[in-house]
């Protein structure tokens, strides 16, 4: 599971699919109707696809070159350090702020004095603790991680103030 910090965009009307196996991009087309016909027509020529399914992808007016991606559990950490308090329901994981709120927000995460040496991998949970069950791994964070996440949310925070979006995650 996670979340990805975005600008906040409106579809185009365009939409294209991606097809994995043979790494080739269908469209982009105008219209819904348009990329379901090449869809169906690269089904018929592709057995993974006709087997797994394609899907369609609808095309923002802004880029996701700049998304952030991150774990749930640091979803949590970022967005308690950005004052959206973040409890245990996984519903508190979606959220919204206009561009400048979020934007002063990172500011100061970013002047906020934190420990940033990294936090090592560590079982967390299953037979090596004496519980039954799967193998917990807690992958820790490394050295650098909030300056380097927080500079990303800089970058998006910047982009979605200049074109007046809020950012949104989810
Ligand atoms: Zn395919």
């Amino acid at each position: 599971m996670s979340v990805t910090f975005h600008i906040e965009g409106n579809p185009t009307g365009a939409f294209d699919a991606h097809c994995y196996e043979t790494d080739t991009t269908l469209g982009p087309v105008v219209g819904y109707d348009a990329i379901v016909a090449l869809m169906d027509a690269h089904k018929a020529e592709c057995e993974e696809c006709a087997a797994y399914g394609i899907y369609s992808h609808a095309i923002m007016d802004v880029s996701d070159e700049q998304d952030v991606n991150v774990s749930n559990m640091n979803a949590r950490v970022l967005l308690n350090a950005l004052g959206r308090h973040a409890d245990g329901d996984e519903f508190d994981l979606c959220g919204s702020l206009s561009g400048e709120d979020f934007l002063g927000r990172v500011l100061l995460a970013l002047a906020t004095d934190r420990d940033d040496s990294g936090v090592a991998s560590a079982v967390v949970g299953g037979s090596a603790l004496g519980q039954r069950g799967a193998t917990m791994i807690d992958c820790g964070l490394p050295a650098g991680y909030f300056a380097e996440r927080f500079g990303a949310l800089h970058a998006l925070a910047q982009e979605a103030t200049r074109l007046g979006r809020d950012v949104v995650w989810s």
